[in-house]
């Protein structure tokens, strides 16, 4: 895996259902020399049973074709296999966790599986460096405040805490730019926070200057440590660049590059989370722009801010929070000009240069900001929405605003209590 995909998934919603919502939770591990070394034993074990499944998978697939008679390969004759011989053949396998051979199988089966329902490419071999992991069943690990508990090992120090109550389902231990981390999915039940404080609705403008204005006029400014990060990252690759293939110096390098993209990723990623659950918190009804993120980034000046924010993720948590809280994301139509439209009389300029930052409406006179007036149009399109959704009278000008439910909103919309 990327290194860059480090921050941007440390909570994942994997799916929702009426049910129940399963996230996944990563958090940073503080293992001693001696628990890193049996992490990465694990994660060898792992990658060995892993790739002997495959070896085996393809023998026997080979003479199964050479003779009908003979059953095709299957993960569970396989994990059976290795549990019959491991003791004789590869008794190290038994100074880490079952789980990790047995767990690597099963997982080349649903790779086998995805394969054949044509979801993924043929099952490839696990590699040192690159894949590094091993993963754990629910009865096999124990989470407690600031620690995790393996077996064959004992407690293991973690950075933080679990973020979330409910059943949990398993854990993946990887290893990723030379830090440990364990993932734990937990099977949250629904809803399971509190309702959004104010019932109110709000608009937000992505922006590049700042992350995100709000209606209410707060800004959020991404975070300031990421510009010095990024000038040494520029630095960084270009250093690599310079060192001869396959040295000493190159390794040494790459390493430091790993950890620099690890450190922007998290970074990126605390900021958004902080942004979307204080909205998500305070707002019920919750208006955005549908970002047309290609055209914007054929715009030179604005990609690499556009790149840096992460506007997908943060619409994604947006869903998914609003979501767990009883709350409705609105996304706008890609064309609705927020920025051009006056707020106030609702005039609507030709063109609006992006550098202009203010404006005063040629309608009503009134000055605006060009971001906060954007977010109060935004507002505005998410309410009318949803009073128009729900059959109410006067939803006035915004209605014939083409506005596109987001599949949170879809849900709620019949039981909405506006109009
Ligand atoms: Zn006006």
């Amino acid at each position: 895996m990327h290194p860059r995909m480090l921050g941007t998934d440390r909570w994942r919603a994997y799916s929702v259902n009426d049910s129940a919502m399963l996230l996944a939770h990563r958090i940073r591990l503080d293992p001693n020399n001696v628990q890193a070394t049996y992490l990465a034993r694990a994660a060898g074990t792992a990658r060995f049973a892993y790739n002997w499944a495959l070896a085996e998978w393809q023998r026997q697939y080979q003479t199964s074709l050479a003779d009908p008679a003979l059953p095709k390969p299957n993960w569970m004759a396989l994990c059976r296999r290795l549990n019959a011989i491991k003791r004789t053949e590869f008794p190290w396998m038994l100074e880490v966790t079952k789980d990790a051979p047995q767990i690597a199988i099963m997982q080349l089966g649903r790779a086998f599986e995805n394969f054949f329902a044509h979801r993924a490419r043929f099952p490839t071999f696990r590699r040192k460096g690159r894949d590094e992991r091993f993963a754990l069943s629910n009865d096999q690990f124990r989470v407690e405040d600031k620690r995790i508990r393996i077996p064959k090992l004992g407690w293991v120090r973690t950075r933080e805490s679990l973020r979330f109550a409910g059943r949990i389902v398993s854990a993946c231990i990887s290893r990723l730019a030379g830090s440990w981390f364990a993932s734990i999915t937990v099977d949250t039940p629904n809803l399971p926070l509190p309702l959004a404080e104010n019932q109110g609705a709000v608009g937000i403008d992505l922006g590049v200057k700042q992350l995100a204005t709000l209606s209410t006029g707060e800004t959020f400014a991404g975070p300031k440590a990421l510009r010095a990060l990024l000038v040494r990252l520029r630095r960084l690759s270009r250093d690599l660049s310079r060192k001869v293939k396959g040295s000493r110096n190159r390794a040494k390098a790459r390493m430091k590059l790993a950890r620099l993209h690890a450190r922007i990723a998290n970074l990126r990623g605390d900021s958004l989370h902080q942004l979307t659950t204080s909205i998500t918190r305070r707002f019920h009804t919750i208006g955005i722009e549908d970002l047309n993120v290609k055209g914007m980034l054929g715009n030179r000046c604005l990609s690499r801010a556009i790149a840096d924010m992460g506007f997908g993720e943060l619409r994604r948590q947006l869903l998914y929070k609003a979501a767990g809280r009883g709350g409705q994301v609105v996304v706008a139509d890609r064309w609705y000009p927020s920025s051009k439209t006056c707020s106030h009389c609702d005039f609507r300029l030709e063109a609006l240069g992006l550098d202009q930052r203010k404006w005063i409406c040629p309608g009503c006179a009134t000055l605006h900001d060009r971001d906060v007036n954007a977010a109060i149009n935004l507002r505005n399109m998410a309410v009318s929405s949803t009073v128009s959704a729900c059959g109410g009278e006067g939803a006035g000008l915004a209605r014939k605003r083409k506005a596109k439910p987001a599949p949170a909103k879809q849900e709620s919309s019949g039981k909405a209590s506006f109009g």
